[in-house]
């Protein structure tokens, strides 16, 4: 008997050739499939945006629902940097530090208009978005974006997890980025 898709309840899963008793599929996209479900953020909350974050863990939105429970306060053991708030530009070396000292694979979200684009702070002390000093994969509007936004980020990222190639980051495309950034 082959292999049922409906009795492998796998949401959005890679796809399988499926026969007699086996599922065949591409190695990246398992790889990716967990690597999108065990997110370790790291919340870098500098202000009003980091509440909305904290509704985002708690029980109504209830975050753990994506895998992304483990929130880790150490660059170390993290894989999303997630920036929310005001960065003044004497934060920005230790923000641009935080994301050297995280491992690869690493993704970035800047979560709400300060952390995309200074928000309504255009003046002499904030840094105009964090693009500025590290890569930025997922942008999330809003001031403050509500918790739905925030899941919704959370999402983008997910699906740019599942297919980012296995090898991206030994490309020299990526090499170019980070070499853009001023980081090895
Ligand atoms: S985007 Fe708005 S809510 Fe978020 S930190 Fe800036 S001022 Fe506060």
């Amino acid at each position: 008997m082959g292999i049922n898709p409906e009795l492998i309840p796998i949401k959005n899963g890679p796809e399988m050739y499926t026969g007699e008793g086996y599922g065949l599929t591409q190695i990246e996209k398992v790889i990716g499939l967990a690597r999108a479900n065990s997110i370790w953020p790291l919340p870098f909350a500098t202000s009003c945006c980091g509440i909305e974050f904290m509704a985002t863990m708690a029980a109504t939105y209830d975050l753990g629902r994506f895998g992304a429970e483990r929130l880790s306060f150490s660059p170390r053991q993290a894989d999303l940097l997630m920036v929310m708030g005001t960065i003044a530009k004497k934060m920005g070396p230790v923000l641009r530090q935080v994301y050297i000292q995280m491992a690869e694979p690493k993704w970035v979200i800047a979560v709400g208009a300060c952390a995309s684009s200074g928000g309504i702070f255009d003046t002499y002390s904030v840094l105009q978005g964090i693009d500025k000093v590290i890569p930025v994969d997922v942008y999330v509007p809003g001031c403050p974006p509500p918790p739905e936004a925030i899941l919704d980020g959370i999402l983008k990222i997910q699906d740019l997890i599942k297919q980012e190639p296995i090898r991206r980051r030994e490309s020299p495309q990526y090499k170019e980025l980070l070499a853009s950034y001023d980081i090895q």
